[in-house]
């Protein structure tokens, strides 16, 4: 059986078995997101009734960047229904680049909410009434989920909007198959509002963890999202939420999780916690080299894997 201080101390100890890992580089593609330190590392995790342990730079505050989508998507479900959503994103992976200018060529809609023609699509499903008002309810949102109050980081939503010439030419690719309405604008400016929302490990890993909790914030007890559009969102995340490397990383670490350019993981271990890792150098497929690491070694330690054959179908941490 697993206690508090042994979990605590594996987190530490794995710290400092990566924290010399200088593998891998800062996205600069966004220049803003240039000027993270590369050096900085923080480990958080929130289990399903509220413990938190952390170890690192974990009150630094970066932008989460694509592990918006995911959250994005549930909303859409929730304001949407399954029906209407799917109907402007399916849930396939999709086996090409995040950001390729492209639609499922049979259905003519993104192939799913993690790559950014889905997101986009998304976006559009959740843009309130005026521009503020959408990017309030989200950011809203993921503050109940996070326990305090978040805000977009306006120099990285610049730098988004001004670079952001692929994700233009992905939104009007969906505006001329009416994925999204006429609103163009309106939407890419949700979507790079999206990305832009500044939060730290603490408060990925509290939201992993109210995910975790069937949309519940364990440790502000709000109820923050509905059970079963966090179930369909976890699934999306669990086959396409790393990348390119999403099969590999079920394959090795098995469970739902999200990558963002900025150094952001966030995973969650269903009924059990949250997760986050930040550390900005960046491998070749846009994931957190040292978050992909932890996030392995954990999972090995404590049986976390999805189909972990090792504890007899329970898992060590959910006698905590
Ligand atoms: N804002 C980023 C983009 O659309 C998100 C990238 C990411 O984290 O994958 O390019």
């Amino acid at each position: 059986m697993t206690n508090i201080s042994e979990l605590a101390s594996f987190l530490t100890h794995l710290h400092e078995k990566h924290r010399s890992n200088d593998e891998g580089e800062v996205a600069t593609y966004i220049p803003e997101l240039g000027k993270a330190n590369p050096d900085h590392f923080g480990i958080s995790m929130v289990t399903a009734d509220g413990e938190e342990f952390s170890v690192g730079d974990v009150d630094q505050e970066f932008t989460i960047q694509s592990i918006c989508k995911p959250l994005a998507f549930l909303m859409a479900l929730e304001q949407h229904g399954r029906d209407k959503t799917l109907s402007h994103v399916g849930i396939e992976p999709s086996g090409d680049a995040f950001n390729s200018v492209e639609l499922c060529p049979k259905v003519k809609r993104p192939f799913n909410p993690m790559v950014n023609a889905g997101a986009i699509a998304t976006a559009s499903l959740i843009k309130g009434v005026s521009a503020e008002a959408g990017v309030t309810a989200f950011v809203d949102c993921l503050s109940k989920a996070a326990g305090r109050p978040l805000r977009v980081d306006e120099l990285v939503f610049a730098s988004e909007a001004s670079t952001g010439n692929r994700n233009r030419a992905i939104a009007y690719l969906l505006r001329n198959f009416d994925v999204i309405d006429e609103h163009v604008d309106h939407t890419l400016h949700q979507y790079f509002a999206q990305c832009s929302v500044l939060v730290n490990c603490r408060d990925l890993a509290a939201i992993g963890a109210t995910l975790a909790n069937v949309g519940e914030n364990p440790q502000t007890h709000t109820e923050v999202f509905d059970a079963f559009c966090v179930r369909d969102a976890l699934a999306a995340m669990f086959t396409c939420g790393m990348y390119d490397y999403a099969g590999e990383w079920a394959f090795r670490v098995g469970v739902p999780a999200k990558s963002g350019v900025a150094g952001g993981i966030m995973a969650v271990v269903n009924r059990q916690l949250g997760l986050a890792v930040y550390s900005p150098r960046l491998d070749e497929r846009g994931n957190s080299v040292r978050g992909i690491k932890v996030c392995a070694d954990l999972s090995d330690e404590f049986g976390l894997h999805a189909f972990d054959c090792t504890n007899f179908g329970s898992s060590l941490l959910r006698t905590l």
